[in-house]
């Protein structure tokens, strides 16, 4: 028997299945998306087995030496889907099927089975009990030298769940272990012990007394140390005393395990939420696929629909995607979905280490959970029986992958969708040009909620004209609209929120003198200002470097800070209202896990009258006591060189604004911007897409932009100059000839940003309508460039329907 595999060789030749043959040892065990261990060349490497076939035309062909899973990790649709990724996307085959795989399960492979729970041993097949006895786990290599047939067992108690397969990395350890305080005495002795060295040792006391009110046996010791205050010197000397004992103990990798989540039932839909649902469910009953655009403003009720489709869904037994972007995974919006739906729900984001995501994979691969709730690769979650997949935000940018496979999450649903013959629900408030143009023409059906539940309006909205702010003398961050709504807010007890789209103290440093601007010195964009170390940074490469104490240029000292960033604003408001309590929020305060979740909660409780912070604030945040929103520099993105900077404005005007007044408390909205005129600004104020819609529908059409246009970028780089101006001109002569006359080629010219680490990048930009050989001859020009020129480093990268021309 021959299998075929796709290796772990990145590389355009290799690039395709090859056939090794299916040892007897491994006969029964080699089956379509399992992942195996062959040889490739002097190495032995990982692969996909895609084909199993009973004969090769090669003559030579190696054996599979090892199998790395026991069940497919990918099914037959998966399988396919990679396919298709690969193609539309120009990435290897490898790649599109490694994406679909959590990260744990990229660097190492199995190396031993295990019991998911000790005590329940007694349950595994008798031919294979003993296995298990000692330590609970049986190595691969031990297992694999075993008779099939008891190999089978082991697999069918793999399938009920009593054994799993541990997929840890070797460095990482495998199952995630906490340490934990266990009462060995009774209360009494405890509060004896307590009394005879209260004196002595008061702060031991407190423990003391902490651990003999606790009404369950033993306690984390972290959560001890948290609840009173003791330092671990502390508790260290009570253990020695032998009254409590601390032991290892593993704990479930559950983000939400021990989280009480309130359960919630189906609310009574509005008459417009009805008609919305009606021909959703009713796709679902006749089992067909469609792509539904909900356009409904922020507040609408789009959730609910969402909650109570994902409902029907189930009752058939079937299972559900749902996406939200990065961003707004919230502990809000998990909330909503654990609240309805308990512990079917897994939930898929960037905040989980990776063991927690692969647990999380792991139950949705083994049917224990129905519902995904996560960001763009949930998309790729390996349910068999698919009932619905809903994108969230849909016009969110962080849905298309930026490295390979640079895929979109809507046309990956599409094509689930498609095969599963199932509904996919795209919802936004402020759709995407591309999204809203295919509703309109019927490729999707359009249904759109056009008021708040309970008839809750909008919130008023007022544009400040930073400008006229200057010329009255006003030099401060803040108008005085802003600042006295901010003052009126904090003297009622009501909360605000502040956006300011930027990071950092300042953004960049610049000399007053002679205009000098700090670059990075690989990457030819401005360095960032960060406080905290008084340092230089560059967000592309990482370079570090201390603020120059003066111009090193021409050496004044009137190097000042240009931008604002929302530690300064913090300082600001400090300065001009220290009553208000501020908390910020952007990638600093948040970078350390679950900071991100703390600080909302906190502001949650109502323990902050200020909310400050990115864009990373801008979506899915709901808290009824937030009554005012501000946005300090609405133009911040306005100005970039990328065709969709008023669209991504007028999208997080409109999110942000959104935030206020979603309860009881009319909400109020304040834009501070230097161009009140801009059209993405003024309409934003009115909250009202359309207008929006048919205006920046004109320019895109002038300018020959999406959704008239298709567009692909081909950026070349290399540290050559010269190399990169030659190829990139060779392939847009190549393009030229060989696309049909409607098409249009851009370029060669520099990339906006013309170097990162070093390297000179030059892009060609393709527009086109239809051109059926387009990707073909992509296909080819990176097989040409890449098969020549490996060696010395030149980098093509293709990125088909780019959502930022940076
Ligand atoms: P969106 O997702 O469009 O922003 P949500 O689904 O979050 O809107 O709804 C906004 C608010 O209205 C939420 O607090 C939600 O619980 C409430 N809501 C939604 N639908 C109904 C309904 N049919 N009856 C009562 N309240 C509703
Ligand atoms: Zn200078
Ligand atoms: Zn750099």
């Amino acid at each position: 028997m021959i299998a075929e595999v796709i290796v772990d060789v990145p590389a355009m030749g290799t690039d395709r299945a090859f056939d090794y043959v299916v040892p007897d040892r491994l006969h029964g065990l080699i089956v379509l998306g399992i992942r195996v261990i062959v040889p490739f060349g002097p190495r032995k490497i990982t692969g996909f087995v895609v084909a199993v076939k009973e004969d090769t035309e090669l003559k030579r062909v190696k054996p599979i030496v090892d199998v790395v899973d026991l069940s497919p990790v990918l099914n037959g649709e998966l399988l396919k889907l990679g396919k298709w990724l690969a193609e539309s996307t120009l990435c290897f085959l490898h790649s599109a099927y490694q994406s679909m795989l959590p990260a744990a399960m990229k660097m190492s492979y199995t190396k031993h089975v295990q019991l998911l729970d000790e005590t329940k041993s007694s349950q595994l097949p008798q031919e294979i009990i003993h296995l298990f006895q000692d330590t609970g786990q049986l190595a691969w290599e031990e297992l694999i030298k075993l008779d099939l047939k008891v190999v089978r067992f082991v697999q069918q108690a793999m399938d009920e769940g009593l054994l799993v397969a541990d997929y840890h990395v070797k460095s990482k350890g495998k199952k995630k272990k906490q340490k934990v305080i266990v009462r060995n005495s009774s209360r009494e002795e405890i509060v004896q012990y307590r009394n005879e060295i209260k004196e002595r040792a008061p702060k031991q006391a407190v423990v003391l007394t902490y651990l003999s009110d606790m009404n369950k046996d033993d306690i984390a010791l972290v959560e001890l140390m948290e609840a009173t205050n003791a330092s671990r010197a502390t508790i260290k000397s009570i253990l020695e005393k032998g009254w409590i004992e601390q032991v290892e103990r593993e704990v479930y990798r559950d983000p939400y395990e021990n989280r009480h989540f309130e359960r919630t039932s189906a609310l009574d839909l509005t008459s417009e939420q009805a008609s919305v649902i009606e021909p959703i469910i009713e796709t679902i009953e006749n089992k067909v696929h469609n792509t539904f655009l909900i356009h409904g403003v922020t507040g609408s009720g789009k959730t609910e629909i969402y909650l109570q489709t994902i409902e029907n869904v189930l009752n058939k037994g079937k299972e559900a995607i749902m996406l939200v972007p990065e961003i707004s995974l919230t502990p809000q919006m998990v909330q909503r979905f654990k609240g309805r739906f308990g512990s079917k729900v897994a939930v898929l984001h960037s905040g989980l280490s990776k063991g927690e995501k692969y647990d999380e994979w792991r139950k949705i691969h083994r049917n224990e959970s129905k519902i995904v709730v996560g960001a763009r690769s949930a998309i790729f979650a390996p349910f068999q029986n698919l009932g619905v997949i809903i994108i969230d935000e849909e016009h969110e940018s962080s849905y298309k992958q930026e490295e390979n496979p640079r895929y979109h999450a809507r046309d990956v649903a599409i094509y689930r969708g498609e095969y599963h013959r199932c509904p996919v629900i795209l919802g936004s408030a402020t759709p995407t040009l591309e999204t809203y143009a295919r509703a309109q023409k019927g490729v999707y059906q359009l249904t759109s909620l056009e008021e708040r539940v309970n008839q809750r309006s909008l919130p008023k909205t007022e544009i400040i004209d930073m400008r006229e702010e200057m010329r009255t003398g006003n030099r401060s961050l803040f108008s005085e609209a802003l600042f006295n709504a901010l003052k009126d807010r904090v003297e009622r007890r009501e909360q605000s929120v502040l956006l300011l789209n930027r990071r950092g103290y300042s953004t960049f440093i610049n000399c007053r003198d002679c205009g000098y601007v700090a670059q990075c010195p690989h990457c030819d964009i401005s360095l960032t200002y960060h406080k905290r170390n008084r340092q230089l940074k560059c967000h592309y490469c990482g370079h570090e470097e201390n603020l120059p104490p003066s111009c090193p240029e021409c050496s004044s000292e009137h190097i000042r800070f240009f931008g604002t960033g929302t530690q300064k604003v913090e300082e600001e408001l400090n300065k001009l209202m220290p009553e208000a309590s501020i908390i910020r929020m952007d990638v600093d305060t948040t970078s350390r896990k679950g900071m991100h979740e703390k600080l909302l909660n906190t502001f949650g409780e109502q323990k902050a009258d200020i909310l400050l912070g990115t864009q990373m604030i801008a979506k899915g945040l709901d808290f009824p006591n937030v009554t005012l929103v501000g946005v300090l520099a609405a133009d911040s993105m306005l100005h970039l060189p990328d065709f969709r900077a008023s669209e991504r404005t007028f999208q997080l005007l409109t999110q942000v604004g959104g935030r206020a007044g979603r309860h009881e408390l009319e909400g109020e909205v304040i834009i501070q911007t230097y161009s009140p005129e801009h059209y993405s600004i003024e309409l934003a104020q009115t909250h009202e897409f359309l207008p929006f819609y048919a205006r920046e529908m004109k320019i895109r059409k002038l300018h020959q932009y999406p959704p008239f246009y298709y567009l692909a970028l081909i950026t070349v780089s290399h540290e050559e100059l010269m190399e990169v101006v030659d190829v990139c001109e060779k392939i847009s002569h190549q393009l030229k000839e060989i696309l049909t006359d409607q098409a249009v080629i851009l370029g060669p010219v520099a990339s906006p940003i013309p170097r990162v680490k070093d390297r000179y990048r030059y892009q060609c930009m393709i527009k086109y309508k239809n051109e059926p050989n387009l990707r073909r001859v992509l296909h080819e020009i990176l097989v040409h460039y890449k098969k020549d020129k490996q060696k010395n480093s030149l980098m093509i990268n293709v990125d088909m329907h780019p959502q930022t021309i940076m």
